[in-house]
């Protein structure tokens, strides 16, 4: 089975810790990740908007899919990777390009109005993918919205 992926969700995987817009989305990007980590000859799809993520977006709010600073990100992280819409590989030659291009400080660069950024997780997510063979575990943490003390949305 082919995950598809868009450009900025190849980072948000990185600094991933099991929270997101409703536990239905956290727990399809936590079963995502966890298939990476396990099985990095899996094959991915780069795809522009919505994706295998975006995929378990709650439907009872208004999605952000589309929105030029989105976009925008994707194509940037892209661009780094050398990748393109439509481009099919495995994961692990993804994590290679990852590893060979990206720093954590382009978080702060490519991520600016995400609210997750001021979390760190990301940067720190990006800063072990440059030591490690694969993915790493997310801590386990409970599910959070949007809204509460350590409120967050990630796009
Ligand atoms: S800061 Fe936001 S967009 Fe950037 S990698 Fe993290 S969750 Fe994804």
């Amino acid at each position: 089975m082919i995950t598809q992926l868009r450009g900025h969700h190849l980072l948000c995987l990185l600094g991933f810790q099991g929270m997101g817009y409703s536990p239905e989305f956290a727990a399809n990007m936590a079963r995502i990740h966890a298939r990476l980590r396990a099985h990095p000859e899996t094959g991915v799809e780069i795809v522009t908007g919505a994706d295998s993520l975006c995929a378990c977006f709650p439907k009872d709010q208004v999605n952000h899919c589309g929105e030029s600073p989105v976009s925008e990100r994707d194509a940037r992280v892209l661009e780094r990777l050398g990748l393109a819409p439509g481009a099919r590989l495995p994961w692990r030659d993804i994590w290679k390009r990852l590893q060979e291009s990206v720093e954590p400080a382009d978080i702060d660069a490519w991520c600016l109005s995400c609210p997750w950024r001021p979390y760190g997780v990301c940067a720190a997510g990006v800063a072990r993918m440059k030591i490690d063979a694969r993915l790493s575990a997310p801590e386990t943490r409970p599910f959070q919205s949007r809204g509460g003390d350590a409120a967050h949305s990630r796009d």
